[in-house]
């Protein structure tokens, strides 16, 4: 059933969202209207209630992939009647159950634990209980153009703004960045600019962009800064949702993703927050997303402030092990923003790939002079992209015994 078609009560909310979380995420594709009535709204958003409490606290783990209807309704009616809901999160091959609400009644959870196709309820003791490396969703892979994060290298790559003054300039680089060996192709379309006379993007950008991405058929990722940039990346068909380092701790913006990307094959790339403190802030910010419903979240560190003299920020691909002890999510390292200046950016990128990173997202422009945005001082050319792409994939051998 179309999301569109749907329309629910408050109280029905979780039983509509267990509904449509065990949809095909080809069939979810269909296109919602954004500006859809507040109750279907509702659908995407069954733990409106529950905001306040950050974190699931419990997980219900089945015996089988995806729970069948009457299963879930099983499953549902026993939590109904402790006051509790059930949120699906559908991964790539199976589906996790959280349980919304006060998971602490024994009763209840002898009683699910009692059903022949539920394995346990697992109670993690940890504050991102879905990020979590113990959490039922580490079995999870992250796919995009094609790679399966973590099998092998993956690389994005293109200019850090779309000018759309000269949109050949993007679309020539989005077929160079193809012919050097990227998989996905970044472009800046809303810009995040310290400077508030500097140039602030244009929606006419996400045309070119997505005319690049057709061209080329390399999937796509931007920067939304708002809801309204959200809602027109969403409905051009934007593959991956950026979240610049500005708005990685910008709750209500991750939750307005979360709710959007829900049961859509669209991906999340996390930066990590320039001023960031912890390993867990970092994990804790993609938490935000994936407890609405689609893990499909990369962690990108790109360098922190203050800087390290002579770079644009702090490198900080030495966060990437330590990421990968507590998170199973993927982790894409953006060396552009960290080292901020072309020529450093091919050590950096062979740092983070010896760091453990499952990839990297560079800035890259086939005329970087004539860019605009960071691309005349930290694009690289397609030929050095080249090479960045050869080196590393040969490190990767060597680092990972692949
Ligand atoms: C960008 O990717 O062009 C960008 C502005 O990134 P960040 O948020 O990391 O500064
Ligand atoms: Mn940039």
């Amino acid at each position: 059933m179309p999301a569109r078609a749907v329309r629910v009560n408050r109280a029905d909310a979780g039983e509509a969202v267990a509904r449509l979380g065990k949809t095909s995420i080809r069939r979810l594709r269909i296109r919602r209207d954004f500006s859809a009535a507040p109750e279907e709204k509702l659908c995407r958003t069954p733990v409106r209630g529950y905001r306040r409490a950050q974190f699931f606290s419990a997980m219900i783990i089945p015996n089988v992939n995806v729970l069948s209807d009457g299963q879930l309704k099983e499953v549902t009616d026993i939590l109904t009647a402790y006051g509790c809901k059930v949120m699906v999160i559908t991964g790539a091959e199976r589906c996790v159950y959280a349980i919304v609400g006060d998971e602490r009644n024994d009763d209840m959870v002898t009683k699910i634990e009692g059903l022949p196709y539920i394995n346990r309820v697992d109670r993690i003791q940890s504050p991102h209980k879905l990020m979590d490396i113990r959490s039922s969703l580490a079995t999870h892979r992250v796919k995009m153009g094609g790679i399966v994060l973590g099998s092998e290298p993956f690389f994005c790559a293109g200019p850090c703004t779309i000018d759309p003054k000269n949109p050949n300039l993007t679309i020539e680089t989005a077929h160079a960045v193809k012919e050097a060996g990227a998989h996905a192709l970044r472009g800046g379309v809303w810009k995040p600019r310290t400077n508030p006379y500097s140039y602030q993007g244009d929606a006419k950008a996400l045309l070119v962009l997505m005319e690049a991405s057709r061209q080329t058929g390399l999937p796509v990722d931007t920067e939304v800064m708002d809801e309204e940039h959200l809602r027109l990346a969403i409905e051009a068909g934007v593959h991956c949702i950026q979240v610049g380092a500005r708005n990685a701790l910008n709750y209500s913006l991750l939750r307005q993703i979360g709710e959007a990307i829900a049961g859509r094959d669209v991906c999340v790339l996390l930066k990590r927050g320039m001023h960031l403190g912890t390993v867990q802030e970092f994990i804790s910010a993609a938490e935000y997303i994936v407890q609405l419903g689609n893990p499909n979240v990369i962690l990108c560190p790109r360098g922190t402030q203050p800087t390290l003299d002579g770079y644009r920020n702090h490198p900080d691909e030495s966060i990437v092990p330590l990421l990968k002890e507590r998170t199973w999510a993927p982790v894409v390292v953006d060396p552009s923003h960290s080292v901020g200046k072309a020529a450093y950016v091919p050590a950096a990128s062979l740092a983070a790939i010896a760091y453990g990173a499952d990839g990297l997202c560079i800035e890259c422009n086939v005329h970087p002079g004539k860019g605009i945005g960071d691309d005349p001082k930290q694009a690289v050319t397609p030929e050095v992209l080249r090479r960045i792409i050869s080196q590393t994939r040969e490190l990767w051998r060597i680092a990972r015994g692949a």
